[in-house]
């Protein structure tokens, strides 16, 4: 028989956000019968690695009768790391994606948890039955347009313009993702090293070469490749072709069955805590990591913000680092027998605003009368080529420009039907660009009567995916283990869940051994 014991104290009443997010710090205590002394793993970062870490392994632990012991340490406020929302007009009842906002029917691990939690999820809407809902715009043309409903007009253009391209991409992502879903079963999962994985499954191919190799090797012709995968390339990692690696080039093509949870995607991991019974601190960063003789683990924490001395320190049997170290402040004593290199990132600038104006089909050399596109992707023109610089924005300035949805402005005294946009940019937003796209150009400054409310995020977002074929090490020293190295082979929520399930499989393994 297993018992628990449920205390929930209000532990946390900062970000707005995480109201429902988690306020409430759980500790619940698993009394499960087996081992006599119950294994303690802290678990640093509360985002889809470190939420899904605590999942799987109160479930394997569970399954095998080890009593088990899960803290959980966030330096932010919120559960979801960079899967989080903000209220749009500060309401928090309509809640806009900051970060990571879709995903796809073969992410096994958030397509079963939203099940699990009876979580809703909406595909992609098309908001208009007028005008085109996508476009590829070069900065000086659109290479690419689909109507709504995506018509057989589209796709006869399609094969018009780029032959038999479009239909080798999606073979050549089909067998790809193919080879990847393998790291989810026997004989592959559980994977000690990401690197032997990725090579036994054929993956350092993809990974090896660029993008543009990639899709060269494979016959696939430039145009194609140029005008539709790199501008999937550059909203899904602001990255185009020449620089990031074949096997992201291909996540970003496999787009069936693209989905979110109704309200924001953070209510996997929150639920997914829940499920571990993982006592959550919120507004508390891990500072210190001291490996202990008797193989133990001391955790100092301190309070989010606070410069003063330690709040708090714990010991624990194993510890899992589940966010990018060099963004985790945390001093080791001693340091792990292996520290994970320090990688560059994008800085990606989010900006969501709403207004009562639509996109300006002059800004995107359209005629008056043209609608332009619901989400306007971008690649670069004829003849701007970057390389592999991480400075590729090019012309068109921006990654990409999505009309999410109209909203009512109910703020006193408004009561006005508004669009609600979100751009994608390397740089901040300025009032000439805004203005432009907004079809004021004569205007020098943008008013609250253009546009009512907006709200900006600096992220590192994501790695630059620079070909690789060896990747960080999964256990940084006995008892210590480390999720992120999976973002340089591919960074979306789901590897991060995929590599927090595989860590919590091989430690339960480790206690039985
Ligand atoms: C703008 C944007 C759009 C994206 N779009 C998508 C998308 O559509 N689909 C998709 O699948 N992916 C998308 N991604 C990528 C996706 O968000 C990430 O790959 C994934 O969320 C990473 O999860 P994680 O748990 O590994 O890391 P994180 O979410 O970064 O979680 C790490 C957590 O650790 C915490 N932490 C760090 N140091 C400490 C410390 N010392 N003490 C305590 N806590 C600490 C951090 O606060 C953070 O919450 C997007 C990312 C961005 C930024």
């Amino acid at each position: 028989m297993k018992t628990q014991t449920i205390i929930a104290t209000v532990l946390c009443l900062a970000h707005s956000q995480s109201v429902l997010a988690a306020t409430d710090q759980l500790v619940l205590e698993d009394a499960t019968v087996g081992f006599k002394t119950p294994k303690h793993v802290a678990v640093v970062g509360a985002g889809s690695a470190g939420s899904s870490t605590a999942y799987f392994l109160r479930k394997y632990s569970q399954e095998r009768g080890i009593s088990l012991n899960i803290t959980v340490y966030e330096r932010d406020g919120h559960i979801g790391g960079r899967s989080t929302t903000v209220g749009v007009y500060g309401d928090e009842q309509n809640p806009v994606e900051l970060g990571a906002s879709i995903f796809v029917e073969v992410n096994h691990n958030l397509v079963d948890a939203a099940k699990e939690f009876n979580l809703s999820t909406s595909g992609i809407r098309e908001l208009r039955s007028k005008g085109p809902v996508l476009g590829v715009w070069n900065g000086r043309d659109f290479v690419y347009i689909q109507s709504a409903g995506g018509s057989w007009w589209d796709t006869a253009k399609l094969f018009w313009k780029y032959g038999l391209a479009p239909l080798k991409t999606v073979n050549l992502m089909k067998a790809t993702v193919g080879k990847f879903l393998k790291m989810y079963e026997e004989p592959y999962f559980p994977w000690k090293s990401l690197s032997q994985v990725a090579y036994d499954l054929g993956l350092t191919a993809a990974t090896a070469s660029t993008g543009e190799q990639f899709l060269e090797q494979n016959g696939i012709g430039k145009l194609f490749a140029q005008d539709i995968v790199q501008a999937s390339t550059r909203v899904n990692y602001a990255q185009n072709l020449p620089l990031l690696h074949g096997l992201e080039a291909m996540v970003c093509m496999a787009t069936d069955g693209a989905q979110a949870i109704d309200g924001g995607n953070w209510q996997i991991f929150s639920n997914m805590l829940s499920a571990a019974q993982a006592t959550v601190h919120l507004n508390r960063t891990v500072s210190r990591l001291a490996k202990l003789n008797n193989n133990k683990y001391s955790i100092s924490t301190k309070k989010q913000g606070s410069k003063t001395e330690a709040l708090d320190q714990q010991i624990f049997d194993e510890v899992v680092l589940a966010g990018p170290l060099q963004y985790s402040d945390i001093d080791f004593d001693p340091k792990p027998r292996h520290l994970p290199d320090s990688i560059p990132y994008v800085q990606l600038h989010v900006t969501v605003f709403t207004s009562k104006h639509a996109l300006s089909p002059r800004a995107f050399n359209l005629s008056s009368e043209k609608l332009v596109p619901q989400v306007v992707l971008t690649t670069l023109p004829p003849g701007e080529h970057h390389g592999s610089s991480p400075e590729g924005v090019g012309l068109p300035g921006f990654f990409s420009i999505s009309l999410l949805r109209p909203s009512m402005d109910t703020r006193e005294g408004r009561g006005e039907l508004e669009y609600l946009y979100k751009v994608f940019s390397p740089a901040p937003l300025n009032d000439t660009f805004l203005a432009n796209i907004l079809g004021l150009a004569e205007k020098a400054t943008i008013d609250k009567e253009d546009i009512s409310w907006q709200y900006r995020k600096v992220w590192n977002s994501y790695p630059y995916e620079y070909p690789r074929v060896t990747f960080e090490e999964l256990q940084l020293d006995e008892g210590l283990w480390y999720t992120a190295g999976i973002e340089s082979f591919i960074s979306t929520m789901e590897t991060s869940s995929l590599m927090g399930k595989n860590i919590a499989r091989l430690m339960v393994d480790g206690w039985e051994s």
